[in-house]
């Protein structure tokens, strides 16, 4: 098969589109034609060897996989290993797994079997991998998965829209359903409304009924923030956008900051936050390092709360939402395989408007 390889670390760094063996599954495997994989920053940290973690030179990228099951090695004894019922993996009716299968693949791969997977928390794993970073991803024609890192796709989802979704939107969904709440009538505030997790939270809290408010950094993005719910938008270009944020909330401030991007734009959330407010947050592409004001923190009763990756639960909660049309992917353009590189050079250029994908493998009765 054909796999689009990271050789040489670098911005850009070097890519070579190989010829390697078909992964064959191990017990508790399963072997996915890659049918659309979406492309995010981590992409670009990885392509940079910028991630905290160690990693081993050739690797094959891509988190963000939709395909079909083309092998499938069940284990020994036919039962799915390392996803005990116990394990609150196996969600009861959970589908037993068949060649063509449609599905997605969550990206956080996770033992199964620690404390926090035990309790359905596969985002907090002790063992936990990433797909196209520690393991080889979606950038090559097949991938090699563990079956209980498999979601089913939804009737009417397609491949693009689960890729476009499935890992900034579960994102989202993970942050504003999970490591927070969103009440009816609450002020929303995301960051980056024409961003990959962005675009999901206005989507996300307009659906729970909040009113949100969103920033962006150029007409376009301005736009797109409001097509997708967004009822008010504020230039980001201008230092002083939370004094925008609070005017419009009559000087209250949000209930919720959706944030993604840390830095200086951290800092900042706190100036929009109305008394009792959240910031959760998920990046720092901005920077790692932040400081804050301890005084208003605590005498207004301010909440940060981390938020990293997703549970199962929150891919399928994205998928389903997806196939009733409660949220939608916003999706740039779509490459192929052999111009992966090309995709990485635009995501880089950030002259880009929703998500990138690469399609690795198309039908060849399926005419474009
Ligand atoms: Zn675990």
């Amino acid at each position: 098969m054909k796999a689009l390889q990271l050789v040489t670390h670098g911005a850009p760094g070097k890519f070579e589109l190989r010829d390697v063996p078909d992964p064959q599954p191990g017990p508790g495997e399963a072997v996915v034609q890659v049918r659309s994989c979406g492309l995010n920053h981590l992409d670009l940290w990885m392509e940079e060897g910028g991630l905290p973690i160690p990693i081993k030179l050739p690797r094959t990228p891509g988190s963000e996989i939709a395909g079909t099951i083309v092998a499938i090695n069940p284990g020994s004894a036919g039962v799915l290993p390392a996803s005990s019922p116990s394990g609150g993996q196996r969600d009861a009716g959970a589908p037993s797994w068949k060649i063509g299968d449609n599905v997605a693949i969550q990206s956080n791969l996770f033992c199964g079997e620690c404390e926090f997977c035990k309790r359905g928390e596969d985002s907090m794993c002790l063992r936990g991998e990433l797909l196209g970073v520690q393991r080889d991803g979606g950038f090559a024609e097949k991938v090699l998965v563990p079956i209980r890192a498999l979601v089913q796709l939804p009737d009417g989802v397609d491949f693009d829209t689960s890729a476009a979704l499935t890992l900034a939107g579960s994102t989202a969904m993970h942050m504003l359903t999970h490591r927070t709440q969103v009440n009816p009538g609450d002020w929303v505030l995301a960051i980056g409304g024409a961003s990959g997790v962005g675009s999901a939270a206005i989507q996300i809290a307009k659906q729970l009924g909040a009113r949100v408010i969103s920033t962006a950094s150029n007409d376009a993005k301005w736009k797109l923030a409001q097509s997708l719910g967004a009822e008010f938008v504020v230039d980001s270009n201008n230092p002083q956008w939370p004094a925008e944020v609070r005017k419009i909330t009559n000087k209250r401030g949000v209930d919720l900051v959706v944030e993604h991007v840390g830095g200086d734009v951290l800092g900042k959330c706190f100036d929009c936050l109305a008394r009792g407010g959240t910031i959760v947050t998920c990046g720092a592409t901005a920077g790692r390092e932040v400081s804050f004001n301890l005084w208003p923190f605590f005498v207004k009763q301010h909440r940060l709360i981390g938020s990293y990756g997703r549970n199962r639960a929150d891919i399928k909660k994205t998928l389903e939402w997806a196939a009733a049309g409660k949220i939608k992917p916003v999706i740039d353009s779509i490459f192929p395989l052999d111009q992966t590189a090309a995709a990485f050079a635009k995501l880089r250029s950030r002259h880009f408007l929703g998500k990138i994908l690469v399609e690795p493998f198309e039908p060849e009765s399926e005419p474009d």
